[in-house]
C-alpha cells in the first residue's frame, strides 16, 4: 500500500491523480491533500478520500476548513500555511508525493519531498526549470524516485532505456518533445492582438488549469518543458527538439544514434502518465480509453514558429544563458500571465515582458534556494514594474 500526498489536489493534475488511485483502493491511499484556497473543494475531496492531513495554504480559511469538515463528518488533521505544505511533503504521512501545485508556489514543497527521500511524481514543472541542479541534488541526498508527470516528459521516460539519465552513454541522439501548437496554432500576430484569456484557454485536446493554458498557447509551456528534459535527462539545448503534432496522440519521442525513433501514444488525458508514475515499474489501469488508431485522424508534425510564439525561442535563450535565467524566465512568465488572465495585459506581451525582465537580470550561478528565492523575488518585482510601464 502506497500512501500519496497530493499536493494541489483541487487541480486538474490532482484532481487525475485522484481518479487513478480510486480505481486501485487496494494498492494507493491518498493520506494528505491540500488547497490553495478552495475549502468547499477541498472538503468534497476529503469526504470522497478520507485522509489523514487536509492543509489549505491561505491560513485565514483553515478555521473555515475545519468547520467545513467537522460539518461533513470527517474527521482528519487540518494544517495551513506554506510551512504545512512543506512538513506534509517530509512526513512519515506519506511515502509518495504528487507535486502538483502550480507555479513557484510548488518549489519548497517538492524540494521538501526530494530531501525526505520521497518517490516524487513531478506535474510542479516550475519548481524544476526553477531549481533544477538543486532539486535533483536533493533528490539524490534524500535517495528517492522522481518519476515525471509531465506527459512528454513520462512519454521520453518511457522511451528511454530504464529511465537513466545520460543521452550519449543510452545511444540517445535527441529529445523530440511533441507540442499541440496550442488554440491558436496557424495564426499571426495580427491575428493574436486581441485574443482574450477565455480564448487562450480553450485548448483543443487536454483540460488542465488557466496559467498551463495560457503557457500552451504562448508555447512557454514547451519552453518550460524543454528546460525542464534538460534538467531530467541531462539533455543538452541541442539535442531537444520540440515538433508540433496538433493530434496529440504521441506525447514525445527519443531517437537513437542507429535511427531508431520511440514513441509513447496515447489519448491524451493525463491519467496515463499518472497512472505510469504511480504504479512504475508496474502498470496499472487508468480510465483512460484505449487509443484507436483506425478511427484517429491522420498525425501531422510541423515545426514551431518561434517567430510568432516567441516565448519558446526566449525558454531556448534563457536554457543557454544557463545558471538562474530559467528562474527569471518562469517568474516574470507567471506575473505575465496573471496580468493577461486578469484582463490588464495584452496576449502578445506576455513574451515582451518575459524578454525585458531577462534583460535586466542577466544570468547568474544558482548557489542555494535562498539567493534563488531572492532572485525570484527580484525577477516578480521587475515584471510588476514593466507591467506598470506598459498600462
Ligand atoms: P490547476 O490550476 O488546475 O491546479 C493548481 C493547484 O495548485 C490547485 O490545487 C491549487 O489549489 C494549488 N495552488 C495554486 N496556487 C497555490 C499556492 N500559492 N499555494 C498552494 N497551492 C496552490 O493547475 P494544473 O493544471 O493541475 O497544473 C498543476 C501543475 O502541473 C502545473 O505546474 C502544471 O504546469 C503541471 N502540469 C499540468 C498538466 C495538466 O494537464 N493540467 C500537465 C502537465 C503538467
Ligand atoms: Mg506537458
Amino acid at each position: 500500500m502506497r500512501n500519496v500526498a497530493v499536493l494541489g489536489a483541487t487541480g486538474s493534475i490532482g484532481g487525475s491523480t485522484l481518479d487513478v488511485i480510486a480505481r486501485h483502493p487496494e494498492q494507493f491511499r491518498a493520506t494528505v491533500l491540500t488547497a490553495h484556497r478552495r475549502v468547499d473543494t477541498l472538503v468534497d475531496l476529503c469526504v470522497r478520500h478520507r485522509p489523514e492531513l487536509a492543509i489549505i495554504a491561505d491560513p485565514a480559511r483553515e478555521s473555515e476548513l475545519a468547520h467545513g469538515l467537522a460539518a461533513a463528518g470527517v474527521r482528519c488533521e487540518v494544517a495551513s500555511g506554506p510551512a504545512a505544505l512543506v512538513g506534509a511533503a517530509a512526513s512519515a504521512l506519506c511515502d509518495t508525493v504528487v507535486a502538483a501545485i502550480v507555479g513557484g508556489a510548488g518549489l519548497e514543497s517538492t524540494l521538501a519531498a526530494a530531501r525526505a527521500g520521497k518517490r516524487l511524481l513531478l506535474a510542479n514543472k516550475e519548481s524544476i526549470v526553477m531549481a533544477g541542479p538543486l532539486l535533483l541534488e536533493a533528490m539524490a541526498a534524500g535517495g528517492g524516485t522522481l518519476i515525471p508527470v509531465d506527459s512528454e516528459h513520462n512519454a521520453l521516460f518511457q522511451c528511454l532505456p530504464g529511465g537513466r539519465p545520460g543521452l550519449a552513454r543510452n545511444g540517445v541522439r535527441r529529445l523530440i518533445l511533441t507540442a499541440s501548437g496550442g488554440p491558436f496554432r496557424g495564426l499571426t500576430r495580427a491575428d493574436l492582438a486581441s485574443v482574450t484569456p477565455d480564448q487562450a484557454c480553450k485548448h483543443p485536446n487536454w483540460v488542465m488549469g488557466r496559467k498551463i493554458s495560457v503557457d500552451s498557447a504562448t508555447l512557454m509551456n514547451k519552453g518550460l518543458e524543454v528546460i525542464e528534459a534538460h534538467h531530467l535527462f541531462a539533455a543538452p539545448a541541442e539535442a531537444i527538439e520540440v515538433m508540433v503534432h496538433p493530434q496529440s496522440l504521441i506525447h514525445s519521442m527519443v531517437e537513437y544514434v542507429d535511427g531508431s525513433v520511440l514513441a509513447q501514444l496515447g489519448n491524451p488525458d493525463m491519467r496515463t502518465a499518472i497512472a505510469h508514475a504511480l504504479a512504475w515499474p508496474d502498470r496499472i489501469e487508468s480510465g483512460v480509453s484505449p487509443l484507436d488508431l483506425a478511427r484517429s485522424a491522420a498525425l501531422q508534425f510541423e515545426a514551431p514558429d518561434t517567430v510568432t510564439f516567441r516565448c519558446l525561442a526566449l525558454a531556448f535563450q534563457a536554457l543557454r544563458a544557463g545558471g538562474d535565467a530559467p528562474a527569471v524566465l518562469s517568474a516574470a512568465n507567471e506575473v505575465a500571465v496573471e496580468a493577461f488572465l486578469a484582463g490588464t495585459l495584452a496576449f502578445l506581451s506576455i513574451a515582451d515582458v518575459v524578454e525585458t525582465v531577462l534583460a535586466e537580470l542577466p544570468a547568474q550561478a544558482v548557489v542555494d534556494i535562498p539567493t534563488l528565492l531572492e532572485r525570484d523575488q527580484l525577477a516578480r518585482e521587475a515584471a510588476g514594474r514593466v507591467l506598470r510601464n506598459a498600462c
